[in-house]
């Protein structure tokens, strides 16, 4: 079987019997993979803690079509993330930012791109915990994915539409004026604010949103407003955001 090697952010792992381990990555090379690591359980293991979550690695593995388990030979550990696995809260954000991934993401799309920008989000959670960094990676992904909302025109008609109470619909990907909204079902109310502050998640970098003031208020709507905007996309609930909202 030939020999691969690749970037990748471990997202995921599973224990199998006693010293075996399967692993789920993202990879700059090939999207999506899963592979089982060998006796990753044993105290003199090769793998150390380059099986956790959060860790960005290089990897070498076996397997020779794109759907099978490859098989683990060697990784290498470049940035740890430990940050990350030593504070609950930031292990709720970071497996929330994982569920996006594995759930958003189809089979083994790969885009180098958007493994940097996950590496870079991880990067930041280790250093800060806003919840404006989930949303943030969440809209920006949807948009690297091709799943950019329309936010400033209709999305019927391409009128701007700049009223205090914006009609959102998912059917059609984005906000519609009151012209249109006669003929249309299925739609939700959604504060202007919600719409502005989703245009600079979309546009501004995570260092600039961080210091952008945000009300307990705003922060909750947007919260609705995201996740009502991934149930269109997701077959699955998000689970890390019930816990997150249970420790808040
Ligand atoms: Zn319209």
């Amino acid at each position: 079987m030939p020999l691969y090697k690749a970037n990748a952010i471990v997202l995921r792992n599973w224990d199998l019997g006693e010293s075996d381990r399967i692993i789920s990555l993202y990879t700059m090379e090939f999207g999506k993979i899963r592979g089982v690591a060998h006796g990753v359980r044993r105290l003199t293991t090769k793998f150390g803690s380059s099986t956790l979550p959060f860790t960005c690695i290089k990897v070498s593995f076996y397997g020779n079509d794109s759907h099978e388990l490859k098989t683990i030979s060697q990784t290498e550990i470049v940035k740890s993330c430990q940050g990350i696995r030593e504070n609950l809260e930031k292990i709720l954000y970071g497996s929330f930012l994982i569920e996006l991934i594995e759930h958003l993401i189809i089979g083994t799309h790969r885009d180098e791109r958007i493994f940097r920008f996950i590496l870079k989000y991880l990067t930041w959670l280790e250093h800060e915990t806003t919840e404006i960094i989930l949303y943030s990676f969440c809209f920006k992904l949807l948009c690297m994915l091709g799943f950019r909302p329309m936010l400033s025109n209709c999305a019927i008609c391409h009128q701007v539409v700049d009223n205090y109470k914006i009609w959102f619909s998912w059917d059609e990907g984005g906000i519609i004026c009151p012209v249109c909204l006669k003929e249309r079902q299925g739609v939700m109310s959604v504060p202007k604010e919600v719409i502005e502050l989703t245009k600079r998640l979309i546009s501004e970098r995570v260092e600039t949103l961080r210091t952008y003031p945000v009300s307990a208020q705003l922060m909750d709507e947007m919260k609705g407003f995201t996740l009502y905007f991934l149930k269109y996309y997701l077959t699955f609930p998000i689970k890390s955001m019930g816990f997150i909202e249970e420790m808040m």
